[in-house]
């Protein structure tokens, strides 16, 4: 997996997790909230774990652009 991939699953994960909780606290279905906050926990795991330099192995954060700010290489 590379990192820009890691990013998508990443957003996914955290708007169809804030989605099901959401849905999950109104309509007061605990395990549906519980669900929606496990599943932006895991994006946040994915990014922390996978959105990285492929060069340096430095954790990327907010950058998204195509080139790595720390070694200058060019990411996945
Ligand atoms: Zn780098």
């Amino acid at each position: 997996m590379n990192a820009k991939k890691a990013n998508i699953i990443f957003w996914i994960m955290l708007i169809a997790g804030a989605l099901i909780s959401g849905i999950g606290s109104t309509e007061g279905i605990q395990w549906m909230a519980m669900m929606g906050i496990a599943l932006m926990m895991g994006g946040l795991l994915v990014k922390v774990l996978m959105y990285r330099c492929p060069h340096c192995g430095k954790y990327l954060d907010r950058s998204t652009g195509d080139f790595c700010p720390y070694c200058g290489k060019k990411i996945g």
